[in-house]
């Protein structure tokens, strides 16, 4: 007997997972000293609460408690929820079971057993991840490639049509005319298939995103530094953190730099020179909230709704360089990382562009 009570104390010592047993309340009168690598608090610290008192207010947020905690002592049931570790902000999910003592009584008569699954969730996440950003990206770029055939087609037929002309009409004034309407078009068709190749490269063989922590004020000065400054030397850029400390983004490095960096060219781009451009990063609420403010030409009323549809380009860019594909990749990248993108802008002001990219995508 002595010895089938040593058995229990050193199964109950040394078991990994959580075992607690509750009275008719549901509070903790026993717990095992797992208490603390699971839950992160000591088993004395444990007893007298209930295993409810864990659970993350993110978690309770999306459910109702009452429905939730009748989970909590209903034998048989199984069930999955969030919990802050300790007094961490760190997040662990947690799966209890529980069985009803059949001998049991007033103060024992519950008893629930609880493994942390955390790794195991997010590693199921990380395979929905992967599928949906293979699915997201392929569907996104067969999209694209079939709006691409089309559009390939106009300057085309823009040049066939000068090619035509220059045939008929020999006076240097046409021939002059008609060999600068090649030249743009050449140039806008050369554009295209940069961008397609440039997509293609940034998204070859990418089954899911590549994740690591981005410093999000870094990748934006290699961007001012190397794509901005060189070609736009008379546009004032300046970058400044408006709130909270920086903090580290997850993201895929080279999708975030295309983000940042389409947008700071487009500030500069459609600005006149002698402007400025100005950058701020704020860090809050677990958001990275970057904005980038030009004082360019802006965007029409009319043509706000549609920027982000490839190859569209609003009336009012004239000769300034460009497909029309850069933020409609933008905003599929941005998608990709869970975050959110939208602007102002006011024609002949300038234009505000917002993203908000969130510090982790896990869950
Ligand atoms: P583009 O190759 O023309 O720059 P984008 O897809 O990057 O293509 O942008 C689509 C269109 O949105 C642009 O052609 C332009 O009309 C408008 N646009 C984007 N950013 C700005 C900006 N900062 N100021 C004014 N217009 C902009």
């Amino acid at each position: 007997m002595v010895a089938t009570d040593r058995v229990y104390q050193l199964i109950a010592e040394h078991t990994t997972d959580l075992v607690c047993i509750h009275d008719l309340e549901n509070t903790i009168r026993f717990a095992t000293p797992s208490s603390k690598s699971i839950l992160g608090f000591s088993s004395d610290d444990i007893i007298g609460r209930r295993l409810t008192d864990f659970l993350a207010p993110e978690f309770v947020s999306e459910m109702d408690f009452s429905t939730l905690t009748r989970f909590f002592d209903h034998p048989g049931s199984r069930i999955r929820y969030q919990v802050r570790h300790g007094n961490s902000n760190r997040l662990r999910w947690l799966e209890s079971t529980f069985s009803r003592i059949e001998e049991g009584n007033k103060k024992y008569s519950l008893l629930s057993s609880t493994r942390d699954i955390t790794e195991s969730v997010h590693l199921t996440d990380d395979l929905m991840n992967a599928l949906s950003t293979e699915q997201q990206l392929s569907r996104f770029k067969s999209n694209l490639y079939s709006v691409a055939s089309h559009e390939f087609k106009t300057p085309l037929a823009v040049i066939q049509a000068n090619i035509e002309m220059l045939k008929i009409k020999k006076s240097p004034k046409v021939i002059d005319m008609g060999l600068e309407s090649m030249e743009e078009e050449i140039d806008r068709l050369n554009s295209m298939i940069a961008d397609m190749l440039q997509l293609k490269k940034l998204t070859m063989g990418k089954t899911t995103l590549k994740l690591e922590d981005l410093s999000l004020m870094a990748i934006m000065e290699d961007v001012v530094k190397n794509d901005c400054t060189k070609a736009f030397p008379k546009i004032n850029t300046t970058l400044s953190i408006a709130k909270g400390e920086e903090c580290t983004v997850r993201g895929d490095y080279s999708l975030v730099r295309y983000i940042f960096s389409n947008l700071m060219v487009n500030a500069c781009k459609f600005s006149k020179d002698n402007t400025r451009v100005k950058v701020s990063i704020a860090f809050e609420d677990n958001f990275a909230k970057i904005r980038i403010e030009d004082q360019g030409i802006g965007i029409p009323k009319e043509d706000q709704a549609s920027i982000f549809t490839s190859f569209y380009r609003a009336t009012n860019v004239s000769n300034i360089q460009g497909t029309g594909v850069g933020l409609s990749i933008v905003k599929e990248f941005v998608d990709l990382h869970k975050g959110k993108i939208s602007f102002e802008s006011s024609p002949g002001k300038g234009s505000t562009f917002f993203i908000e990219l969130p510090y982790t995508l896990d869950i």
